[in-house]
């Protein structure tokens, strides 16, 4: 009885496709359809910082089924990742961005990811190749080199940061939007505590968003920044305006 059930499985999953049937519960979206997930399946995301928001920002990626994955981390998991950064629970003491690719390809065989063992500041990323960027980081230095290697590639940018219980998201647009460099502070802010459930929030709400970028279904966050703190539930949507000496908004 169990080998003709694997049998007929194995023979509705070549009828159907591998594909359809592992993307049956989202291609019924009206955001999605067939098309939508036909545009997923060939697009290229960069998510850069692979921690409590990478790393469920590309789980989610991965799911869903966008077809190209760059994952961009310098870190090794430590243990003391593993409150919020749940991806890794057998490869504390390994790249970050490995252990990450090594997860996501069993999520979803069908897409490929590409580990990067660096940092923004270091490294030389082919950034044509991109659709979209997603800022993950921990600290405002690297945002700032990320933002701006965005607006030089013409690249839309999903930022997230996460506080203790409060979160931030924020879309960034060339030419269209205000850039972190308009908004956020200089400087480094290290170990900050993080409760695992924020970065949860905040890193899904971010793939959603990226995602809406992809498909171009309008994203509700383009200019505006969503502020939540999960210690009362509050959520909250700005208008963020282009500050006029940002530098980096001149150049463009
Ligand atoms: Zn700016």
């Amino acid at each position: 009885m169990v080998e003709r059930n694997t049998e007929r499985r194995d023979e509705y999953l070549m009828s159907v496709g591998k594909g359809q049937l592992r993307y049956s519960r989202q291609i019924p979206l009206a955001m999605m359809g067939e098309r939508g997930q036909n545009i997923l399946s060939e697009s290229h995301v960069l998510i850069v910082g692979a921690g409590g928001l990478g790393s469920v920002v590309s789980s989610y990626l991965a799911a869903a089924g966008v077809g190209h994955l760059t994952i961009v981390d310098d870190d090794v998991v430590e243990i003391s990742n593993l409150n919020r950064q749940f991806i890794y629970g057998d490869a504390v003491g390994e790249q970050k961005a490995e252990a990450a690719a090594r997860f996501l390809r069993k999520v979803n065989p069908l897409i490929e990811v590409r580990p990067v063992n660096g940092s923004i500041q270091d490294t030389e990323l082919p950034w044509d190749e991109y659709d979209l960027v997603f800022d993950c980081l921990d600290n405002n230095e690297s945002r700032m080199a990320l933002n701006e290697r965005c607006r030089n590639a013409g690249l839309p940018l999903v930022h997230g940061g996460v506080d203790a219980t409060k979160g931030q998201v924020f879309t960034s647009i060339p030419n269209v939007t205000a850039c972190l460099r308009c908004m956020l502070p200089k400087g480094r802010q290290d170990r900050i505590p993080v409760f695992g459930p924020a970065a949860g929030v905040v890193a899904s709400v971010q793939a959603s968003e990226g995602i809406r970028v992809i498909l171009e279904r309008f994203p509700p966050l383009t200019g505006k920044m969503l502020l939540i703190d999960i210690s009362d539930y509050s959520f909250e949507i700005v208008e963020m305006e282009r500050a006029e000496d940002c530098p980096v908004c001149k150049k463009g």
